[in-house]
């Protein structure tokens, strides 16, 4: 059964991860998500069916077009195996008939294409960040959930104005923007899902991995700061680990 399930869920992760790569390139370009249908981004020329099977195609094609031989970007094959590889991740840590999977499922999903588009183009989508509030909260009302429904309201409620008052303040100290509106989105909705008291965490380790990647391998310090790159990953990371469970183990510290 277990292997039967891992086999559906590495499916249905390839094709999830093959619809991300259109969102990643799409989104940040103010494309159409739906038309036209996948074509190659340097000759314009469609992408038939037999070519658009997730992760086999790029290998087929050894990363180029075939009509152009454009490159494609790695990006692509990243994308179309880590996202079944996230998703049997989270079935082993949770199992799969209940509320607590699709919840951080679905989370991990949102945060798949907010990581590439953040580390890209410098900017989270709000169709990817605002629709995480309402989703988080529906999750903690619904039963069988591992954060009830006031904690989430009470979570998203704090993170909000605690960053809309940091935003404010570093615009005020420094006349500049610190914390972007798309940052402020994506920990709010994040916030309804894991509940208050992991946030501190959340946060503190996002903001630690994403100093040190900007201290070694970022030479331009004036280069914009993709924050919601290290937020998603350590959501991930964080609902990979078993989120609540984690926080058990904490307050027995
Ligand atoms: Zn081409």
């Amino acid at each position: 059964m277990t292997a039967i399930i891992i086999i559906l869920l590495a499916v249905l992760g390839a094709a999830l991860g093959s619809f991300f790569n259109v969102l990643i390139y799409r989104l940040p370009r103010k494309e159409s998500i739906i038309f036209p249908a996948s074509h190659c981004a340097e000759c314009g020329k469609a992408i038939p069916a037999y070519l658009n099977i997730p992760i086999f195609s790029y290998i087929m094609l050894g990363g180029k077009c075939k009509y152009c031989q454009a490159r494609i970007h790695w990006h692509h094959l990243l994308v179309e195996i880590i996202t079944p590889l996230i998703l049997i991740g989270i079935f082993l840590q949770y199992g799969l008939f209940n509320l607590v999977f699709l919840k951080y499922a679905t989370l991990a999903m949102f945060m798949i294409p907010i990581f590439f588009i953040d580390a890209f183009h410098q900017i989270i989508p709000h169709k990817l960040s605002i629709p995480l509030i309402p989703l988080g909260l529906l999750f903690a009302f619904l039963p069988g959930g591992d954060v009830g429904f006031v904690e989430a309201l009470i979570a998203a409620g704090i993170i909000f104005a605690f960053l809309v008052f940091l935003a404010y303040a570093y615009r005020f100290a420094r006349k500049a923007d610190g914390i972007g509106g798309g940052d402020i989105w994506l920990l709010t909705g994040i916030a309804g899902f894991f509940g208050l008291l992991s946030m501190p965490y959340v946060i503190l380790i996002a903001a630690v991995l994403g100093i040190i990647y900007f201290l070694i391998f970022v030479r331009d310090k004036s280069q914009g700061f993709a924050f919601g790159t290290f937020i998603s990953f350590t959501a991930v990371a964080w609902a990979l680990l078993g989120a609540s469970r984690i926080m058990d183990i904490l307050s027995f510290m």
